[in-house]
């Protein structure tokens, strides 16, 4: 089976969310049973920097107003596709927009681009290629599925995936006219919502079939709470709506071989756990003592309940605890958390920024990891905080709500405990949450079962892997009935 994914981000070559970690794991997960991925990227400098450029494959004269070509590249283990288009993806910054973190005005054209090309592959453009099924993540890939539908290609299986219905890619009608579909497309089963062109609206109406990264979230996008004004058509698809939650790369995220960390640790010498703490205490500048050491990594942002967090912050040092934050986005919220710092001088410590290492460490050297997302598709960083013996606390929500299992007495006693839930998703919850964390933390051996409880969990993307493979049969066997 031939898989083209087509996708805007793919680690390690461009990041800026779990997106990239998904789509740069998968492949190499589906590798293992027997499935290749071909991976559409766009030609961003990180990208092709990143790789060697090859022969072209296919070439675009004038692909929104300038020439683009397809070459094969390989990078880290993974096929790659790569959209060289330089009017479009030659640019410093981020891939959605300037180093301000302005959105570029033109990205209805580069992903117009990026997914005209997925389309044209799945119908044929690169010499001996056929892909069985036509894979897009997120809506910078959404419109390929359009594209498929109204083209040749509309007999090839499609998945869309949703990493987060909150980013839509809503564009005016306007642009319409510039796609290149036909007129028919503009249209309430085409593209067109809510009077404009909406790209993720046209992939989830075209998909043979829809993913999100958890069941639960799967659920919510279903309602007006969490359906961010998709739920009526999600719920219409229902049946063709799957939730897989997301593994993660276990060789990258291993305690035991991982090279960013000072110490390298397994179940069962999880003391030299010890020698991470401390390197995160200096980072951070934080007191150096025995209490319990809580970590946020994230994108500071509303989505991630940073607010909820800061509004915490007195009551959570109150108790004796302290916080490293790692994260960048909205600037209120990363004033908010530098001034929390500085009202408490060695217990708050906060970096602005991104950094991947620092963040491998904080998972590996922190007692817990606080997760007080109002809505989280999956959520990775409490799979990382499994995996490292950093334990999750986390809303009940969307994926966190299905990984972490809530260390409630029975889960407690019987030892099946691997991290904290709270609900609903406000500042006292949060607070009980870590009162409850701090309390289990005080008893040394209940809290090395529940690290090593985490630590156990399958989160290897094997299972998921193969849940994929499922449904792309299901859509080849259904394309062939
Ligand atoms: P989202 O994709 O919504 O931002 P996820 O939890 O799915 O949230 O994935 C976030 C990913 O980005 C994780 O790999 C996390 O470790 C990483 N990450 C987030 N913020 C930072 C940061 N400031 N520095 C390093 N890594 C970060």
């Amino acid at each position: 089976m031939q898989v083209l994914a087509v996708t805007p981000e793919i680690f390690p070559l461009i990041k800026t969310g779990g997106l990239a970690d998904v789509t740069g794991a998968l492949p190499v997960a589906l590798a293992k049973q027997g499935v290749a991925t071909k991976t559409l990227v766009p030609g961003y400098p990180q990208v092709l920097k990143a790789v060697e450029t090859s022969a072209p494959l296919h070439q675009y004269p004038a692909m929104h107003g300038g020439k683009a070509t397809i070459f094969a590249a390989s990078s880290a283990g993974l096929d790659l596709l790569v959209l060289d288009a330089p009017h479009l993806f030659d640019r410093p910054g981020g891939p959605y927009g300037d180093s301000i973190g302005a959105d570029w005005p033109d990205n209805w054209r580069r992903f117009s681009a990026l997914s005209f090309a997925g389309a044209d592959i799945a119908a044929g453009a690169i010499a001996k290629y056929r892909p069985d099924v036509v894979h897009a993540h997120d809506w910078q890939a959404a419109l390929t599925l359009a594209y498929m539908r109204y083209g040749p290609a509309a007999g090839t299986p499609s998945v869309m995936t949703v990493h987060n219905l909150a980013f839509q890619g809503r564009f005016g009608a306007g642009i319409f006219g510039e796609l290149g579909l036909p007129a028919a497309a503009m249209s309430l089963d085409g593209v067109e919502y809510y009077g404009g062109v909406g790209y993720l609206k046209a992939g989830l109406q075209a998909a043979w079939a829809i993913t999100t990264v958890s069941p639960t979230y799967a659920q919510e996008i279903r309602s007006p709470a969490f359906g961010m004004g998709l739920d009526g058509l999600v719920s219409l698809r229902a049946a063709d709506l799957h939730g897989i939650v997301n593994g993660i790369d276990t060789a990258i995220w291993d305690p035991q071989t991982d090279i960013h960390l000072r110490a390298k640790y397994s179940q069962k010498t999880l003391k030299n756990r010890a020698a991470n703490r401390k390197v995160v205490e200096e980072r951070f500048r934080l007191v150096h003592d025995d209490s319990p050491l809580f970590c946020v990594v994230s994108r500071l942002t509303w989505q991630k309940g940073i607010d909820i967090l800061v509004a915490a912050l007195d009551d959570i040092v109150a108790t004796g605890a302290r916080i490293a934050v790692l994260g960048s986005g909205d600037a209120a919220l990363e004033g908010a958390l530098l001034a929390g710092a500085a009202r408490h001088v060695g217990r708050v410590g906060i970096i602005i920024g991104y950094d991947e290492e620092l963040s491998h460490l904080m998972q590996a050297g922190c007692d817990a990891i606080l997760i007080p997302s109002r809505f989280e598709p999956c959520g990775l960083t409490q799979l990382y905080g499994l995996r490292y013996g950093c334990v999750p606390v986390v809303a009940r929500t969307g994926g966190l709500a299905d990984t972490v299992i809530d260390a409630n007495e029975a889960a407690l006693s019987a030892g099946v405990a691997t991290g904290f839930q709270f609900d609903p998703e406000s500042s006292d919850a949060l607070l009980d949450a870590v009162k409850r964390a701090i309390a289990v933390h005080t008893d040394r051996a209940a809290w090395s079962t529940m690290q090593r409880q985490g630590m156990k969990a399958d989160v290897s993307w094997d299972r998921s892997a193969a849940k994929y493979i499922e449904l792309y049969r299901s859509l080849v066997a259904r394309r062939t009935a």
